[in-house]
């Protein structure tokens, strides 16, 4: 088994789901007393979150870069970004290391083409559903095509992302909200699939709550880096 890197804090809320995920689908794959082989940096995600908000990707992307290869002299032997925004700099973090990173667009790209979903409804911070970084890449790279919400839409996403679940509160009125938007999203746009395109909204809905296909980017990310693993 290879050993994982992960770059993580962004926030901690999610970076637990990772681990638990990692270590609960190698004990799926292997059995017994098996459990991923990580090594794990956790940012303090008010440093990121500030950068992000104040538009210094450059700075976000030294520190990214500089754990990134504290990651690789440490010993891991694949990257895992365990967001959705940070991605963003995906291409920089990966050309600073020898290691390969697992992007999660791409494994989240192949979970919706594989299951017959055209165009997902994609929420998610307003980073990743307004800039190109994350929507571009579905649509060059895979042929789907991504709608986000309308605007006041989207500053409800984002606030509920920063304001509560990277806070850890998971707030019934925001679930509601959250379900509301795919709603309308279904009748305007018709979208035919939900990618949930940050880490932490898993806190807050799932596929339970939905009838067309949802996608879970942390579980689906957390499934490719063990597939790259266990090789
Ligand atoms: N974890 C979130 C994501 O997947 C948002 C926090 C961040 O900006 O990293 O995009």
């Amino acid at each position: 088994m290879k050993t994982l890197g992960l770059l993580g804090g962004m926030s901690w809320e999610s970076t637990a789901i990772y681990y638990r995920l990692l270590n609960e689908i190698v004990r799926e794959r292997h059995g017994g007393l098996h459990s991923a082989k990580l090594l794990l940096w956790s940012f303090d995600f008010a440093e990121i979150a500030e950068r992000q908000h104040g538009g210094d990707w450059e700075g976000a992307s030294a520190l990214l870069v500089g754990a990134a290869r504290k990651l690789e002299a440490g010993g891991a032997e694949g990257l895992v970004i365990c967001t959705n925004t940070m991605h963003r700099l995906a291409d920089t973090v990966q050309a600073a290391v020898s290691i390969p990173l697992i992007h999660i667009a791409d494994a989240t790209a192949v979970a919706v083409s594989r299951a017959g979903v055209k165009r997902p409804g994609l929420l998610a911070t307003r980073f990743t559903m307004e800039q190109d970084f994350y929507k571009g890449r579905f649509i060059e790279k895979y042929g789907l095509q991504p709608v986000v919400p309308n605007q006041a839409g989207r500053d409800m996403v984002h606030r509920v992302i920063y304001d509560e679940l990277c806070q850890g509160i998971v707030a019934e009125a925001s679930k509601s909200a959250y379900i509301d938007e795919i709603a309308r999203m279904r009748r305007d746009d018709k979208i035919d699939g939900v990618i949930m395109g940050c880490t932490e909204i898993t806190m807050l809905i799932g596929q339970q709550v939905f009838d067309i296909p949802v996608f879970d980017t942390t579980r689906i990310h957390a499934e490719a880096a063990v597939a790259f693993a266990l090789g």
